[in-house]
């Protein structure tokens, strides 16, 4: 399947007449649908088989329904459809389940609503079912659209392997028949039903409960927080109803005082009304896209009015581009969000916004990683045994002007890395010889004695996605899956290589001359680094000098508490790290590490890899910027 759909892919950039663009295009969508059949039948299988079983480990419900929504909104963006979750604040948030499963047959059911519904919104909820028995617990999660809906005598059918409502079904919205089969045996194996209520034209509602713990080990983080906000008085402004809803019931849980309203006009009106009444709101979510005046025009009203220009504003927005969140920047508004919005990024948004730390929060990079890392030229190796994925890769590579060295087993790949120096190491896990992981464990063991990190991803397929945390044990930085998609695969690669271009932006100049306009984020602010000194100078080096060394030891442990799943050492390494960087007021490193702090604290390891790698490269800067000013610094003395 790699072979067929990058060599479609390939085939597809270079020059073609409109039939034969037309056929390559068909034999690109036969090849995804055929995949999409294998992968479901594989799982189906396993299930039949007896082959899986539920891996239940501690996670917070509403993190994960977060992530998983996340990766779903895209498609419903596209489609103009809203996608939104409501988790009742009586459901607690510290489980015991198997998060890997819950997340497929949500992913499964948001799936289909997306795919059947063409206007309007697609909304999941979850509730407690019944009284809690000790420590144990039945949720019931229920995905609504507003699509198609399905017939009555089709409804019992579905659930079937290989059933659709309607024979035209895969011609028209694609799909396999499998996904619902899937679903109800997960279902079944965490001890619930799962079942549906449709009415054709209008919408369907697909239910599923779910037996769960309550988990013994995290801590949960909600009292702390209600602490924070209680009386705050919040302003909602969103033209859809269930938003409103939904976040009116998560500010009233968090004892703030939310006023919702459906336009950007009665929100104008309303804050007026509330600053000539002495109590202006503090915090004003606004909805990025609305009729009439959208959140922007909004913001710009607000802004220019003198009774209103001081209120934090929080964009809130369906796209995740960077044009938005520069926006966001340049209008000075103290956060941005992009939907269906976690509840705790709306926690930390409010948090900072109104803690008064002028940093927007959960920004987006500002340009997408593959924009920033368009340009450079990487010297890649490949590890892999198939010819065919290696003529692939070696392809995709030189079209990005990067140069690939390949070999076909884990023992060469030492060698070359012996031998020469790359940015990138793309590793098969299954090769002859010596596969990625031992390869790779070999690689981290030389590395010791170096304090080098060659960036390694793993290349592996579908049916070994268990074999995601060995990859990250293995100590291997990111993860593909097979077939590779080229722009997944250049987005990692941009995710994991430091990138040079920004580290080479450092300014060439003078530490004074760095009073970089506020717009810009500054790898570090010398004067106020400075000045915490005391503007001693001697000191400020020989602290930079200290953290250099001491940031290699702590992304390490980093990375070996990730690998790990040592949430402690997580958060405890990441805490000393953004404490390091704060010396220095380092924005963006203090930033992204306390980010990954956070995730330590809550024992979230899903994309920690990511952020640990996105600390990694703001360290570098750092690291590269403070060397700067550490000689300059000494110039300047002399
Ligand atoms: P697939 O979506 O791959 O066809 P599923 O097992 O997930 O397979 O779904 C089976 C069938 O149930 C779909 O083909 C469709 O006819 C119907 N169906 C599932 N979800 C919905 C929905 N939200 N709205 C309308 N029809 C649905």
């Amino acid at each position: 399947m790699n072979g067929i759909i990058g060599m479609a892919d390939l085939a597809l950039d270079t020059q073609l007449s409109p039939d034969q663009r037309e056929y390559l295009n068909t034999v690109k969508l036969s090849a995804d649908t055929l995949l999409q059949l294998i992968n479901d039948i594989l799982d189906f299988s396993k299930i039949e088989a007896g082959k899986l079983d539920l891996d239940p480990i501690d996670f917070r419900l509403r993190d994960n329904l977060g992530d998983t929504l996340k990766t779903l909104a895209i498609r419903a963006h596209q489609k103009g459809l809203e996608l939104a979750a409501r988790v009742l604040p009586d459901v607690p948030d510290e489980l015991v389940g198997d998060p890997v499963r819950l997340r497929q047959i949500i992913v499964n059911l948001i799936g289909n609503a997306i795919k059947f519904t063409e206007r309007g919104e697609v909304v999941i909820q979850v509730a407690v079912d019944g009284q809690p028995q000790g420590d144990n617990l039945c949720l019931h999660f229920a995905v609504s659209d507003t699509g198609i809906g399905i017939p009555e005598d089709k409804q019992g059918v579905i659930f079937e392997a290989f059933a659709q409502a309607d024979g035209s079904t895969t011609r028209k919205y694609g799909g396999t028949g499998l996904g619902l089969a899937i679903s109800s045996q997960l279902v079944k194996m965490m001890g619930g039903r799962i079942w549906v209520e449709s009415e054709v034209g209008k919408g369907s509602t697909f239910h599923f409960t779910a037996q769960m713990s309550l988990s013994k080990n995290l801590a949960p983080k909600l009292p702390t927080q209600q602490a924070d906000l209680e009386g705050l008085p919040v302003l909602v402004v969103d033209d859809n109803a269930t938003n409103r809803r939904i976040s009116e019931e998560i500010l009233r849980h968090w004892h703030a005082k939310p006023v919702i309203t459906s336009s950007a006009a009665a929100a104008f009106t309303g804050m007026k009304k509330a600053h000539a009444r002495g109590e202006p709101f503090q915090v004003v979510l606004l909805d990025c896209l609305m009729p009439e005046t959208d959140g922007f025009g909004l913001a710009e009203r607000i802004r220019q009015d003198p009774d209103l220009a001081s209120t934090k504003l929080i964009m809130v927005s369906s796209t995740g581009r960077a044009s938005v969140a520069s926006r966001c920047r340049e209008m000075g508004l103290a956060g941005y969000l992009t939907k269906p919005v976690k509840q705790s990024e709306l926690f930390d948004a409010i948090a900072t916004a109104v803690g008064n730390q002028g940093e927007p929060v959960a920004q987006p990079a500002a340009a997408s990683p593959s924009e920033a890392g368009a340009s450079r030229k990487l010297r890649v190796l490949l590890a892999e045994d198939n010819p065919v994925n290696q003529r692939l890769v070696a392809k995709l590579m030189e079209k990005h002007g990067h140069t690939l060295v390949a070999v076909n087993n884990g023992v060469e790949a030492l060698g070359a890395l012996e031998r020469e120096t790359f940015d990138v190491v793309l590793m098969d896990v299954q090769m002859p010889e010596m596969g990625g992981f031992e390869a790779t464990a070999r690689i981290r063991d030389r590395e010791k004695s170096t304090g080098q990190h060659v960036p390694v991803i793993a290349m592996t397929a579908h049916a070994l996605k268990g074999d995601r945390e060995r990859c990250l044990e293995a100590g291997m930085d990111a993860y593909v899956s097979k077939p590779i998609q080229a722009t997944v695969l250049f987005e990692t690669i941009d995710s994991v290589v430091p990138n040079p271009s920004l580290v080479a932006s450092v300014p060439e100049k003078l530490p004074e001359d760095d009073a970089a306009p506020a717009a810009s984020v500054k790898v570090f602010d010398y004067e106020a680094a400075l000045a915490m000194l005391d503007g001693d100078t001697e000191l400020f080096s020989e602290l930079a000098g200290l953290f250099t060394t001491e940031s290699v030891q702590l992304l390490n442990q980093i990375h070996e508490s990730i690998a790990g799943r040592d949430a402690k050492l997580l958060e405890r390494s990441a805490h000393s790290l953004k404490g390091s960087a704060a010396a220095f007021s380092a924005g963006p490193s203090r930033a992204v590490a306390q980010r990954l702090e956070g995730m330590g604290a809550r024992g979230e390891f899903g994309g920690a890899d990511v952020v640990a790698a996105e600390l990694r490269e703001e360290v570098t800067r750092l690291t590269k910027a403070l060397s700067k000013y550490r000689k300059e610094g000494a110039v300047c003395e002399s």
